[in-house]
């Protein structure tokens, strides 16, 4: 059915007439039942537009949001390093007393199968409570709840301290260069912020209970470690001690063996002392003993970690994964060179020439080179806690979710890292999602993917909360 997105509908026209008048001004709410229907129109229309990155095509989903937001009276602007891969960022003016505030989310997706999802990728299906289709976790969930936001902050006539700023970013999954790369090296007055809200973050359900919500304050930093093992080449038929592949695998075990020292910052810290108010005795323990200045505590808990949960491991320390190893071209060869890649995750505060020489100590072999491989740079940094964006943050977890907080360190890499090194304080947020749907593969990236309706709507109500309380106060 066609829309007409030119005129707010009936309903919003009634409701903003109710609006004017003042005595409900200061307790105006957005109309629950109208903003839903309109969250899914937008939401729909959004998933069925194919934006998978490559190739990207985002230019469908920037239009979409400009027509809606022009419509509204929305000051919108385009800036595109490639015409089909724009971005938009739209702004809500303040009084200019504080600082902006920017929200952000990516209209690209990943690629999909079409054979293995029963309900068609792009097609936004609903069935079961559910909505099925690529990007309705990652991330035009985060695009709809942005640009719902906007739409009712304007509507409503909420008066602002802070501008509000929309940027929906394209490239996210792999071509950052066209996204969030382009956007603070050519445009970054138009994002610049004193804080951002974006993906990154999740509310845990199980059971259909939640359990805690995440909120993502920084992130590993993505290098990658090279090793080149030199020696003589020969022939296979003479074996040689000095063979460059010998050399290459016993470094790569060295470091497979090497247990990284434990490494904590205010993040995790706060996120393991969380997490054991929440957990069941045993489990709460070990989070408290990884704390434990005595390494001898903590070891047993990391040791845990290391077998039990290795996304724990991973969170305390900076990580290694060697993930490719490439040496020799025929059977009979003693090839003169052999190399491993070594997938490396700082933690933000760690420095890495020092780590690096670290490296070199443990594999301790003249033999192998250990050099960073060149890899696009995201600059550390970690935004604070004790900052008013997070405070509103919390405070609508427990407002809409009834739940903790869990300030999270990712161990994969976002594009907040491009705006926290620019000095903005970043936040990584995300709706409900159960536990029980990652192994049934409806996940980000999975096979298939799809969201809860019921928790798309309030984490709707819950980014048009924070945004409101953090640009509008109160
Ligand atoms: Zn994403």
């Amino acid at each position: 059915m066609p829309l007409n997105r030119s005129t707010p509908s009936l309903r919003w026209r009634l409701f903003l007439a109710f609006l004017l008048l003042p005595s409900t001004l200061s307790a105006a709410q957005p109309d629950r039942e109208a903003l839903e229907a309109e969250t899914m129109r937008h939401f729909q229309a959004l998933i069925r537009l194919d934006t998978t990155d490559p190739p990207g095509r985002e230019v469908d989903a920037a239009d979409y949001l400009e027509k809606v937001l022009t419509a509204e009276g929305i000051e919108v602007n385009r800036f595109a390093l490639e015409a089909h891969r724009p971005n938009i960022v739209a702004r809500l003016r303040g009084n200019g007393s504080a600082r902006p505030v920017l929200i952000m989310a990516h209209t690209d997706t990943v690629n999909v199968d079409p054979a293995k999802w029963t309900h068609p990728p792009f097609s936004a299906d609903t069935e079961g409570g559910h909505i099925y289709g690529r990007g309705t976790l990652d991330d035009k969930d985060n695009v709809v709840a942005a640009l719902m936001t906007m739409l009712t902050l304007k509507r409503l006539k909420v008066p602002l301290n802070r501008d509000v700023i929309f940027l929906a970013e394209s490239g996210e999954e792999g071509a950052t260069r066209v996204g969030i790369q382009y956007m603070v090296n050519n445009h970054f007055p138009e994002i610049d912020a004193e804080f951002c809200y974006a993906e990154g973050g999740s509310v845990a359900r199980r059971e259909g209970k939640v359990r805690f919500a995440s909120v993502q304050t920084t992130e590993k930093i993505p290098r990658a470690i090279e090793l080149t093992a030199s020696g003589p080449a020969g022939h296979g038929s003479v074996p040689l001690r000095q063979n460059a592949v010998l050399h290459l695998t016993r470094a790569v075990a060295k470091v497979g063996d090497w247990r990284i020292p434990v490494s904590l910052n205010e993040t995790t810290m706060a996120y393991f002392q969380r997490l054991a108010g929440i957990s069941e005795p045993e489990a709460a323990q070990r989070y408290l003993d990884i704390l434990h200045p005595d390494p001898a505590i903590r070891a047993p808990a990391d040791d845990w970690f290391v077998e039990n949960e290795p996304l724990h491991a991973s969170m305390v320390r900076t990580s290694i994964s060697p993930t490719i190893i490439n040496g020799g071209y025929r059977v009979n060869v003693i090839p003169s060179e052999a190399k491993a890649t070594l997938d490396t995750r700082l933690e933000p505060a760690q420095d890495p020439e020092t780590f690096l020489e670290t490296v070199r100590q443990v594999i301790d072999d003249p033999a192998i080179k250990v050099a960073w491989v060149p890899r696009d740079l995201r600059p550390p940094g970690i935004s604070g806690l004790n900052t008013e964006a997070f405070k509103v943050l919390e405070a609508a977890v427990t407002k809409h979710y009834n739940a903790t907080t869990l300030p999270t360190m990712s161990t994969g890499a976002t594009d907040m890292a491009y705006l926290r090194s620019r000095g903005i304080a970043c936040y990584g947020i995300g709706p409900a999602v159960d536990g029980e749907d990652g192994p049934l593969g409806y996940g980000p990236h999975s096979d298939q993917e799809r969201i809860l309706e019921s928790e798309l709507h309030r984490f709707v109500r819950f980014n048009y909360d924070i945004v409101r309380n953090l640009a509008a106060g109160g």
